[in-house]
């Protein structure tokens, strides 16, 4: 009797257990900068995606070579991981703190949108960096968000809340017609109330959620204002690597378990919407 007790209550300990989200990961902040590519070639990192579950990456990188390379490389289909290229708006490091008012950024933008990639044309621009969220009203930022919306590009944007509401208006609809992917979902850590006055202010607006302050708490499970907030707006997330340094492609697997270990506290539903449904339709894949 003792015996039988001891298996029902570890029967019922294991079933509240949440299992793993299984499914297919759409990375929606992947960098393959300069940096990388030496000690990580095309075979590794597609091969970290491969063991991953990785389906689909946006992928950006600085220079924008990086970024030929994957789109150009047949060990992406090999790999079953489809490259939605975006053009990032930096060849250099001190790009970062000028890209907003440089015109020759916006001509090298216009170029590259002109020459595509190997895997079809770029889907978007970013990442870009605003350390002061003033300088969204730089005149190249200005440009590129109208750009953005007429070319309907994504765009992928490591900004505050503040410069969201300044990069939006800048848009010809003003911000109800551009796909802005906000990397982080504020970096700073706007609170989840801020955040989903932003989601009903811009109904095209997405929410990445690398490096998000806030997000798990004890043993990576999802803090509950933002289980409350994924459940409230499953449609407007999406997960990211952000392999900015190298080191993030030294711990890619575990950044994609942690991702799949909070997922799969969500209804399954939701959990697949963020990990890859929400991603794919942004770009209309299948
Ligand atoms: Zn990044």
């Amino acid at each position: 009797m003792r015996l039988l007790l001891t298996l029902v209550a570890a029967a019922l300990a294991a079933s509240v257990q949440a299992a793993d989200y299984a499914g297919p990961l759409f990375d929606a902040h992947l960098h393959y900068n300069v940096e990388a590519q030496a000690p990580h070639p095309p075979a590794d990192v597609l091969g970290r995606m491969r063991r991953s579950g990785v389906k689909a990456i946006i992928a950006n990188s600085r220079p924008n070579d990086g970024t030929h390379a994957l789109a150009a490389s047949p060990l992406a289909r090999e790999a079953g991981v489809t490259v939605v290229p975006f053009v990032r708006l930096y060849r250099n490091r001190a790009d970062y703190d000028n890209w907003f008012r440089d015109d020759s950024i916006y001509r090298m933008v216009e170029s590259e949108l002109a020459r595509g990639t190997a895997s079809g044309p770029f889907r978007g621009l970013g990442e870009f960096h605003l350390y002061d969220s003033g300088n969204a009203n730089g005149p190249v930022a200005k440009k590129l968000m109208v750009l953005a919306e007429e070319k309907n590009l994504a765009v992928l944007a490591h900004v505050d809340d503040t410069a969201v509401d300044l990069l939006m208006a800048s848009t010809p609809s003003k911000g109800q017609k551009l796909r802005l992917i906000w990397a982080h979902t504020g970096i700073g850590g706007p609170s989840p109330a801020r955040v989903e006055e932003l989601l009903k202010k811009y109904p095209l607006l997405m929410g990445e959620l690398s490096y998000r302050p806030g997000l798990t708490c004890e043993g990576g499970k999802l803090c509950a204002p933002w289980r409350e907030l994924m459940l409230k707006f499953p449609d407007r997330f999406v997960i990211g690597s952000d392999t900015w340094i190298n080191q993030r492609w030294e711990s890619y697997e575990d950044l994609m378990k942690g991702y799949r270990t909070w997922l799969g506290e969500l209804p399954p539903e939701v959990a697949r919407r963020i990990a890859w449904d929400n991603g794919a339709k942004l770009f209309q894949l299948p």
